[in-house]
């Protein structure tokens, strides 16, 4: 009997992946925020060239995305919570499985595409 949701939950392996990338985002997010406080430049990014520049672009998308690092870093912590508790890669509204693909642009992510929908067009 195949399982009709094995297409979009996340593989144990894939689970590992994804929480190694969130601590490296979080190291990151938290050092960005020390740099903004000990200078006021956009890129503090010095003495680290092993740092690709493909990486860091990716980092700075979901940065984008999250408004600000503060904000990102309670999300990512609340992310990796998730994955301890083994309830990572569901939707906290509808409790669906969030499709891989929003999962790897926005491993953070913590509603499936229509409750982040919902939630943003009800906050008016
Ligand atoms: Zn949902």
């Amino acid at each position: 009997m195949a399982t009709k949701n094995a297409k979009e939950s996340l593989t144990a392996a894939e689970i590992k992946e994804i929480k190694k990338h969130l601590e490296e985002l979080k190291a990151d997010a938290e050092k960005r925020l020390k740099d903004k406080k000990d200078m006021d430049m956009p890129e503090a990014e010095v003495g680290d060239p092993i740092d690709v520049a493909g990486q860091s672009l990716d980092k700075e998308i979901l940065f984008e995305l999250s408004g600000n690092s503060h904000n990102t870093i309670g999300q990512i912590e609340a992310a990796l919570r998730k994955i301890e508790k083994g309830i990572y890669g569901r939707c906290e509204l509808c409790r669906q499985p969030i499709p891989k693909k929003r999962i790897k642009a926005l491993p953070f992510a913590r509603y499936c595409v229509n409750c982040q929908h919902s939630s943003e067009s009800s906050h008016h």
